[in-house]
C-alpha cells in the first residue's frame, strides 16, 4: 500500500479516537454534574429537619426544660423532626437502589383489593385528622395480580398518602381497580384536593421536585415519593399516568398484570 493511504487511515483513526474521548469526557461531566446536583439536594433536604431538631434541643438545654409543658411540646417537635429525617433517609436509600438497578423485584400472586384495604387501614388515622374519607368504589371481590407485593404496597401507600397530604379538609380519596385490556388492570387513586397546575405536571415524577418549594410547607415530604413510585412501576414494565386540574383534584393511575 502507498504511504499516503496509510497516512490518511492513521489520521482518520486519530480523529475517531479523539472524538470518542471527547464523548467519554462529556458523559463523565454530565454524570459528575448529576452527582453534584443530587448531593446538593440531599444535604438541602436533610438540613431543614436537622436544624429544627437542633433548635429544640438547644432551647431545652438553655432553660426551657424547667417548664413541664414546654418541655413536652419541644420534645414532641424534636421527635417529629427525627421521624421526618428517618423517612427522608429511607426514601434516599430506596431511590439510590432503584436508580442503580439494584432492586430485584420479587413477583408473586396477590389480591390487589386486599392490599388496597390494608393501606386504607394504615392511613385511616391520618385521613381522619383532615376528615378525609377513603373509599373503595366497588364491592369486595378478589382481583389477583402478578407483581412485587411489597413494592406495590409502597406505590399505593405513597399515592394515597399524597391524596391525603394535598387533599382538602372533608374531602374524599377514591380508589378503584378496573379491567383494562385482556391481562391488565388499572388502579386509580382519585382525590378532590388542591390539584396541580398544568406547568408542573411534566416534572412531577422528577426526584426532589415539589410544586410548593417554600420551606414553610405544611406537609413536608422528601419530594421523592412520586419518583420512587414511577421507578417501581417502570421496573414492572407497567405504566403510570396523572391527570389533574388545579383547584379541582388529581387522579394518579397505574397498570398491573393480572395473575393467571
Ligand atoms: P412530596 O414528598 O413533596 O409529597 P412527591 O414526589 O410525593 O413529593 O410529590 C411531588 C409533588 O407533587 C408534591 O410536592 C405536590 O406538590 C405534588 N402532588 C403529588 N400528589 C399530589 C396530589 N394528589 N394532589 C396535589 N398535588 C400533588
Amino acid at each position: 500500500q502507498p504511504v499516503t493511504t496509510d497516512m490518511v487511515t492513521l489520521t482518520r483513526e486519530i480523529e475517531k479516537f479523539a472524538k470518542d474521548k471527547k464523548l467519554e469526557i462529556e458523559t463523565l461531566k454530565v454524570r459528575e454534574n448529576y452527582r453534584k446536583e443530587f448531593m446538593g439536594n440531599v444535604s438541602h433536604e436533610l438540613k431543614t429537619p436537622l436544624f429544627t431538631v437542633q433548635g429544640y434541643i438547644h432551647t431545652l438545654l438553655d432553660g426551657a426544660m424547667e417548664d413541664k409543658n414546654i418541655r413536652k411540646k419541644y420534645l414532641q417537635r424534636a421527635a417529629k423532626g427525627v421521624e421526618r429525617l428517618t423517612y427522608i433517609v429511607k426514601d434516599l436509600d430506596m431511590i439510590s437502589k432503584l436508580e442503580a438497578g439494584e432492586l430485584n423485584l420479587e413477583y408473586e400472586k396477590f389480591d390487589i383489593v386486599e392490599l388496597i384495604q390494608g393501606v386504607f387501614d394504615l392511613l385511616e388515622m391520618r385521613a381522619a385528622k383532615k376528615n378525609i374519607t377513603l373509599t373503595f368504589d366497588m364491592k369486595y371481590k378478589p382481583i389477583d395480580v402478578w407483581a412485587d407485593k411489597e413494592r406495590i404496597q409502597q406505590v399505593v401507600m405513597n399515592l394515597v398518602m399524597n391524596s391525603i397530604k394535598y387533599g382538602k379538609d372533608d374531602g374524599t380519596t377514591e380508589v378503584s381497580v378496573e379491567n383494562l385490556i385482556k391481562n391488565k388492570v388499572i388502579v386509580r387513586i382519585t382525590d378532590n384536593g388542591e390539584g396541580i397546575e398544568k406547568q408542573h405536571i411534566p416534572r412531577l415524577f422528577e426526584r426532589f421536585y415539589r410544586v410548593d418549594k417554600s420551606g414553610n410547607r405544611k406537609e413536608g415530604g422528601s419530594g421523592l415519593g412520586l419518583s420512587i413510585v414511577k421507578h417501581i412501576i417502570e421496573a414492572h414494565h407497567e405504566k403510570i399516568y396523572v391527570e389533574s386540574v388545579h383547584g379541582v383534584g388529581s387522579e394518579f393511575s397505574f397498570t398491573l398484570e393480572k395473575s393467571k
